[in-house]
């Protein structure tokens, strides 16, 4: 077997399905071939391989490729193409994976299920009718579909795990700090992580191991020691202490989603570990919290697409007019509202009703997963409410999409790891298991997830 062939048969998939599935924003096979036959050279001089050699790998589109196209799935972007790499694309190149091509996300990453892609959206592979999931919905449904082996997706608020959870993939967010940032295209810097999206749990490890490690471009990158993920997947779990919040499989959570969560409890406590319910009581502020601070760092972010710098530019007289017209003909309906809401929350008058007071909360609601990591190993639940929805159910309705990452946001704030593994299926579509760990310790949350799998 030669990367050629791989690369084949991931084009030869895409070509099967993705007409269906519409993951992917942009391919280039020539070049992925071109790399894919000098990796195959390398095999010929028993040099020794990198982390990913020759795996075909997706990269979400809002993470900078120099020379393939970077839209953000933005008609603000549609015809740009970066003159560098993100740190991530980098290692994926030095871990000597290929990339097959980029995949389709909500704009600038707002959104929970590909419907804000201003090109068109994704499906879910396992019932066309039905979202992925979002922001990271492309990257999730092209590793459901088989159309590359692995992907990259990005998590401000659970854009990772909630399409994995959708798809029946599993989807990583790293702690705040281990992957770099640098060539991310910033939707709410204090918030946002790359991560692997993967078929299993060690997939995950293996790419994790290849991205993670202190990057100087990046100045919120943390200089810690990367552990061996692989070695942490021992099987063993036995006295391993789970934290279950009450909050978690309350109220909102749909009946099927519970008992596939609960099921999980049992397995792992089969394996040994035990679970008791935990309280965290500052959850019900998460998502106002979440809406508020991620807002008001985008509207902040998205300055810098005025038309002179990046992407598209309008017809226009003078440069008020230029800003006017760029912006409100290359960003979609979401990313204005969020503009417009994180605005008003940083003027003045507003910001210390609003801003501050969402930053006072971000703390209180750390300081709930800190109590309780004094005294468990890991936190699990489910990793989104409900099961994947139908496509156009929810678009006009932003409050009740806001809400499917009721679970995800809090840890998104906390800025600690999780994880989102499959385990089962409600209504035919799958669930997923939300494992929570401490800050920097992916390898209990890996070992948990790959125990239980
Ligand atoms: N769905 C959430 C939002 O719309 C999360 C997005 C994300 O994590 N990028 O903001």
């Amino acid at each position: 077997l030669t990367v050629t062939d791989l690369v084949g048969a991931s084009y030869k998939r895409i070509s099967e399905v993705d007409s269906k599935v519409k993951a992917f924003l942009t391919l280039d096979e020539e070049r992925a071939f071109n790399e894919a036959g000098a990796l195959d050279a390398k095999l010929q001089t028993g040099e020794e391989r990198g982390l990913l050699f020759g795996l075909p790998a997706g990269i979400k589109d809002n993470i900078s490729t120099e020379g393939l196209r970077t839209t953000c799935a933005s008609q603000f972007l549609k015809n740009f193409t970066p003159v560098y790499d993100a740190t991530v694309a980098k290692k994926l190149k030095a871990a000597q994976a290929v990339t097959i091509g980029k995949l389709n996300m909500d704009e600038f990453a707002m959104g929970g299920s590909n419907e804000n892609s201003s090109f068109f959206p994704t499906h879910n592979p396992w019932n066309l009718d039905y979202v992925p999931g979002g922001s990271s919905g492309g990257s999730a449904a092209a590793v459901a579909a088989g159309e590359v082996y692995f992907s990259l997706g990005s998590d401000t608020g659970g854009s990772i795990r909630q399409p994995a959870a959708y798809c029946g993939v599993v989807g990583l967010k790293p702690t705040y700090g281990l992957v770099s940032r640098f060539g991310l295209v910033a939707f709410a810097s204090s918030l946002d992580q790359i991560g692997p999206i993967t078929k299993n749990v060690e997939d995950s490890a293996y790419v994790l191991q290849s991205i993670a490690g202190y990057d100087e471009m990046d100045s919120t990158s943390a200089k810690v020691d990367i552990p061996d993920y692989l070695s942490a997947l021992t099987g063993d779990v036995k006295g391993l202490r789970i934290g279950v919040p009450k909050e978690y499989l309350g109220q909102g959570i749909d009946p099927k989603v519970k008992e596939s969560v609960l099921s999980a409890l049992k397995v792992l406590e089969g394996l040994g570990a035990v679970w008791e319910e935990v309280s965290l009581p500052h959850t019900d502020y998460a998502v106002a919290t979440y809406y508020l601070l991620a807002s008001s760092e985008a509207s902040s972010n998205l300055a810098r697409f005025d038309g002179v710098r990046y992407g598209e530019r309008a017809d226009a007289d003078n440069l008020i007019e230029l800003y006017h017209k760029s912006r409100s003909q290359g960003f979609g309906t979401e990313v204005k509202r969020r503009i417009m809401l994180g605005t008003y929350a940083l003027s003045s008058g507003y910001y210390d009703a609003y801003y501050l007071k969402a930053q006072k909360v971000r703390t209180l609601i750390k300081q709930d997963f800190d109590q309780v990591f004094a005294n468990y190993d890991v936190i699990i639940g489910p990793t989104a409410p409900t099961p994947a929805f139908k496509l156009g159910e929810q678009v006009d309705d932003p409050l009740t999409m806001y809400l499917n990452d009721i679970v995800t946001i809090p840890v998104s704030l906390a800025g600690v790891p999780a994880v989102s593994v499959p385990c089962g299926f409600a209504d035919g579509l799958p669930v997923g298991l939300q494992i929570i760990g401490k800050a920097f310790d992916e390898a209990t949350v890996l070992r948990v997830a790959h125990a239980f799998e």
